[in-house]
C-alpha cells in the first residue's frame, strides 16, 4: 500500500510540473494561462510560490507524455490524472488553469482546475477524485504555504476559494487557507486546531457563503475552538475585494469587521425577525443553540451574559 501511495506521488508531483512547464516554456501556455493569471492580478512570483499550471485543450497530451517517460496507464488513473471510458481514454484536465492542492507535508496529492472563460456546459472548476491519498475530507487548500504563518500568528483566516488564498497571501496575508467551497468537516477543523484555537471565518459575502459560516461556526465551536466572522459587502469575496480596495485597507477592514460568532449571528437574525416576536422567539433559541455546543463552561457563561445584554433578555432564562 505504501508502495502505491509513494508512486501515486511520484507520478502528480510529475504531473505538476508538466503543467507549470506548460504554463511558463508553451507559446500557449503563456498565451492562455499566464495571461489569465496576470489578468487576475497574479505576479510571477505568487504563480510560482503555488504552483500554478496550463493544461492544454487536447484530448490525451498529458497522458501520453506520461507513458512515454514510462509511468503505467494504471497508476495514471489512480492517481486521477487518466479517466478511461471503454475503449478510450482521455486527459481529466484539459484546457484549463491548474491549482496543485498539497498536503501539510508539501506533496502534491490533487488538483483544481479551472475554465478561463464562463462556459454553461462545463463546471467552473474540476477537481481530482478521491484517491488513495486524496481524501478532500482532511484537507485545506493552502495549509501546507500556511501552516508556519498560522502558528506564529495564533490565527487561521478560513476562505472558500483557491484564489482567495492566492490573492491573501499576495496582499502579505499568509496565514490563510480554504476549504474549497464544500461544507466544513471535523477533520478539517481539527487540522487547524494542530496550529491554533483562533478562527476567523471569511467566506463569500453572497447568500450561499453567509450560509455556510453559520453552519461552519457552529462546528468549529463544538471543537471548542475561538470563532469570528467577517462578511463582505455587496457580494464580494477575499480575492475580489483585496484587489479592488488594496491590501493596507484590507487588512483594516478585516481588523473592524470580525464578529464575534453571536454578534454575527444575533445582528443577522434581528434583521431577519424585524418585528416579529415569534420569529424573534425562534431566533433566540438557536442562538442559545449555538451556546451550548462551546465545550468550556467559562467561555459558555461569557457568551450567555453577552447575548443577554444584545437581546435584553434575562439571562437566568436564556440559561
Ligand atoms: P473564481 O474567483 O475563480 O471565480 P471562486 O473561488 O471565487 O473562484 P466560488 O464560486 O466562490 O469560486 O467557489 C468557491 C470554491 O468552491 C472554488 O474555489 C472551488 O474550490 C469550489 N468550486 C466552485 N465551483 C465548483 C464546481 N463547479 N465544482 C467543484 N468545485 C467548485
Ligand atoms: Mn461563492
Ligand atoms: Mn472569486
Ligand atoms: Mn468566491
Amino acid at each position: 500500500q505504501q508502495h502505491e501511495k509513494d508512486s501515486l506521488y511520484i507520478v502528480l508531483n510529475y504531473a505538476k510540473n508538466y503543467y507549470q512547464n506548460l504554463l511558463w516554456q508553451s507559446d500557449e501556455g503563456q498565451a492562455v494561462g499566464l495571461s489569465y493569471f496576470k489578468e487576475r492580478g497574479f505576479k510571477d512570483n505568487t504563480i510560482k510560490d503555488f504552483e500554478l499550471g496550463y493544461s492544454t485543450d487536447a484530448w490525451d497530451h498529458f497522458t501520453k507524455d506520461a507513458i512515454s517517460k514510462g509511468y503505467q496507464q494504471e497508476i495514471l488513473e489512480k492517481a486521477g490524472l487518466l479517466i478511461r471510458k471503454e475503449e478510450k481514454q482521455f486527459d481529466r484536465f484539459r484546457g484549463r488553469v491548474i491549482f496543485p492542492i498539497h498536503n501539510v507535508s508539501g506533496k502534491v496529492i490533487a488538483f483544481g482546475a479551472r475554465i478561463l472563460k464562463a462556459d454553461k456546459n462545463q463546471p467552473k472548476y474540476l477537481n481530482s477524485p478521491e484517491t488513495e491519498v486524496y481524501h478532500k475530507s482532511n484537507i485545506l487548500y493552502g495549509m501546507f504555504q500556511a501552516k508556519t504563518a498560522i502558528r506564529n500568528e495564533d490565527t487561521c483566516f478560513l476562505v472558500e476559494g483557491y484564489t482567495d488564498v492566492i490573492s491573501l497571501h499576495q496582499a502579505g496575508i499568509n496565514n490563510v487557507v480554504a476549504s474549497s467551497g464544500t461544507s466544513l468537516t471535523l477533520e478539517q477543523i481539527r487540522l487547524i486546531g494542530r496550529f491554533t484555537q483562533n478562527v476567523t471565518v471569511l467566506y463569500d459575502g453572497d447568500a450561499a457563503g453567509i450560509k455556510a459560516s453559520l453552519r461552519g461556526t457552529d462546528m468549529i465551536l463544538e471543537e471548542g475552538l475561538n470563532v469570528k466572522v467577517v462578511v463582505f459587502p455587496d457580494g464580494n469575496d477575499p480575492d475580489s475585494y483585496v484587489r479592488q480596495i488594496g491590501a493596507t485597507a484590507f487588512k483594516e477592514f478585516i481588523r473592524q469587521h470580525s464578529k464575534d460568532f453571536i454578534t454575527f449571528k444575533t445582528e443577522l437574525y434581528l434583521v431577519e425577525a424585524a418585528n416579529d416576536p415569534f420569529k424573534k422567539a425562534g431566533i433566540i433559541k438557536e442562538i442559545v443553540e449555538s451556546i451550548t455546543k462551546i465545550p468550556d463552561p467559562i467561555k459558555r457563561a461569557v457568551f450567555f451574559r453577552q447575548t443577554a445584554n444584545l437581546l435584553q433578555m434575562d439571562e437566568g432564562t436564556l440559561i
